[in-house]
This record gives C-alpha cells, sequence and structure tokens, in this order.
C-alpha cells in the first residue's frame, strides 16, 4: 500500500521578491511524503501567490486522493492521469505528489530518473541566479552576493528598467537573462527593448508581453535579436503545442507542468519541434529543485536558483560546482533531508 503524508510550511526569501506584477517576502509550500514498504519518497508544491494556489487548496485537493487502488507505485503514467482527473487545475499539488513519486520509484528501482531518462548529468547548462526588481543600490548589493553563480537573470517590466540595467551593469560583465513578466504591451516598444538589452549582453528574454497578446508575441519572436521565451503563456504541455510556435523556447516548470512526468513529455516535445528549453522554478528546497536538475541535462538554460532565494531550506543544500547545479548520484530525485 502506498502512504501519502503532507504538511505546510513557509520559506522565508533573503530578501523581497519583486517582479513586474507583485512583491512578497516568503512563499508557502507542501511538503509530501509517498511511503511503500518501508522506502519513503519526498515531493513539494510550492505556492507563489499569483497562481492561485494555497496551503488551503492544495491540502483540500491532496486530501481527495486515494492510492488505495494501486498496488504498487510502479504504473506511474495511470497514477498521474488518475490524480489530474481528480480536479482541473492544483498543478503545485499535482506536482507535490508527481514529485513524491519518481523519487519513491526512483529509489526503489536503485537509480536517478537522469539516468532513467538516458540523460548525462555532466552535461548541465550553467544555472542562473535571479535578481528581483529592487533599488539601484539593492541591486548591485545582490549582484555582489552572486559571485558563484556565472549567469544573472534579471527581472524588468517594473517600471525602472534603464535604471536596473545600469546598476547591474556598473558591477558586472556577466551574460543575463531577461524576464519581463508580461511587463511590456507594446510590441514596437518590446523590440526596441530586445535590441537595446541585447547590445548590453542579454542572451534570451523571457515574456516580454502579456501571454494573451499571442499575435504580438509571435511578431516579437520572428524580429527579435534575441530568442523569446514563454513562462507565464506556457504551463502544461497542451499549451505547449497550442501556444509554443509563438516563442522561440518554453520555460518548464514542475509547480506549472504537475511535476516531472509530463515536464518530461514537455522538454522532447519541445526539443523535436525545435524549440529552446529551459528548466526554471519558483521559491522551492531542494526537493523541487533535484526533482527538476534530473532534466537539466536535456535543456538549454537551466534557472533552478530557489534554494538560493530562501533562508529555511529543510533538506541538504544543492551543491553548486563551475556555476552548475551537481545533480546527485543517488536514488530517485537525488534529495536528502538535513542532518
Ligand atoms: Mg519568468
Amino acid at each position: 500500500m502506498i502512504k501519502l503524508k503532507f504538511k505546510p510550511f513557509d520559506l522565508i526569501l533573503r530578501h523581497p521578491f519583486t517582479v513586474a506584477t507583485a512583491s512578497r517576502t516568503s512563499t508557502p509550500i507542501i511538503l509530501t511524503e509517498l511511503e511503500y514498504q518501508g522506502i519513503t519518497g519526498f515531493g513539494e508544491a510550492a505556492m507563489p501567490p499569483y497562481l492561485g494556489e494555497s496551503h488551503a487548496t492544495v491540502e483540500k485537493f491532496l486530501s481527495k486522493i486515494d492510492l488505495s487502488k494501486f498496488a504498487d507505485p510502479f504504473s506511474i503514467e495511470e497514477i498521474v492521469a488518475y490524480i489530474d482527473s481528480i480536479e482541473a487545475g492544483n498543478n503545485a499539488a499535482k506536482a507535490s505528489v508527481d514529485i513524491a513519486l519518481h523519487d519513491l520509484v526512483g529509489k526503489l528501482q536503485g537509480k536517478a530518473w537522469h539516468q532513467i531518462w538516458g540523460y548525462n548529468s555532466s552535461q548541465v547548462p550553467e544555472t542562473s541566479l535571479t535578481i528581483g526588481i529592487d533599488t539601484p543600490e539593492m541591486i548591485k548589493t545582490k549582484v555582489g552576493e552572486a559571485s558563484l553563480f556565472n549567469i544573472l537573470k534579471i527581472k524588468l517590466g517594473g517600471g525602472n528598467d534603464k535604471e536596473i540595467m545600469k546598476a547591474v551593469r556598473s558591477v558586472t560583465n556577466k551574460p543575463l537573462y531577461i524576464d519581463a513578466n508580461q511587463g511590456w504591451t507594446d510590441r514596437h516598444y518590446a523590440l526596441d527593448m530586445a535590441c537595446w538589452l541585447k547590445e548590453l549582453g542579454a542572451v534570451i528574454l523571457e515574456q516580454p508581453m502579456p501571454k494573451e497578446q499571442i499575435e504580438d508575441i509571435a511578431w516579437l519572436t520572428q524580429h527579435s535579436p534575441i530568442p523569446i521565451i514563454a513562462d507565464e503563456g506556457i504551463r502544461r504541455l497542451s499549451d505547449l503545442k497550442t501556444f509554443g510556435k509563438a516563442y522561440s523556447g518554453v520555460n518548464i516548470k514542475l509547480m506549472k507542468s504537475t511535476g516531472m512526468h509530463e515536464a518530461h513529455k514537455m522538454v522532447e516535445y519541445a526539443r523535436s519541434v525545435g524549440l529552446k528549453v529551459m528548466i526554471g522554478c519558483m521559491t522551492e528546497t531542494s526537493c523541487a529543485i533535484s526533482a527538476a536538475a534530473q532534466l537539466s541535462p536535456a535543456c538549454d538554460y537551466t534557472d533552478l536558483d530557489g534554494p538560493f532565494l530562501i533562508t529555511n531550506n529543510p533538506f541538504a543544500e544543492i551543491v553548486l560546482k563551475d556555476g552548475k547545479l551537481v545533480i546527485p548520484e543517488l536514488p530517485g530525485i537525488g534529495v536528502r533531508i538535513k542532518v
């Protein structure tokens, strides 16, 4: 019998996190466990408020799950399809069970998921560290704290874009990922920004315009000198199939995709149609980040900085080497409880 346990937790952010649409100092999460024959798999749901999930909604959803109909955890496809069928939405809640299930099955098989999927764990892109919207002085402080990272992800779209870029470039020459979080609504303005940002060393531009402006986004993608990456505009595989062609690539996150099973399908689909792939995250512990990292060898860009933005990670810290996350050669997702 597979047993599901879960408990609420709050992640404390190192700095208040501000993007084009909101600001916050903590992120609610739910920690899940699936146990089978004495082995425990760990999972996590992270709920940034703008996605609409909370401690209450995740606990309510998880309470509806009845795994008694499954004799063992190995039929992952069937189990995640059942969980997905319980109710629409609840993507982070679904991810928390999916991640624990993958950890459990990997442990029972004695293999890490990157091995099961056939990825080479030594071939991962360097990960970026996110710098939220802030005053020029705080931007400089945050860039100074990011010395272990070789790429920075700069949040724009809040009205002081030029000031932020000037502050960043006054203290570092590192390559930059730019994320405007749907902050610009005029396509010509967005194109001017893309050209200007390229001059300043931006490598990609994430969700520059509101996801509803799909024709403007497709036009921008055609004209932009740097790749335009979807984030808010693409959550699941079905979104990727519908809207992917308007972008140069997609930022895949476990909390959007309902977990590792669908995220893996999204990575494979995106690659098959020539889209670039970023593996990204919300504010998450080493648990969900270790799970996402299993996919990073198949991605062009890694943005898995969650544990570096919080002060109370309940799991062993993620190791960073030469700007890359080290994927532990441990069965399952490779996460360990902090000792
Ligand atoms: Mg984003």
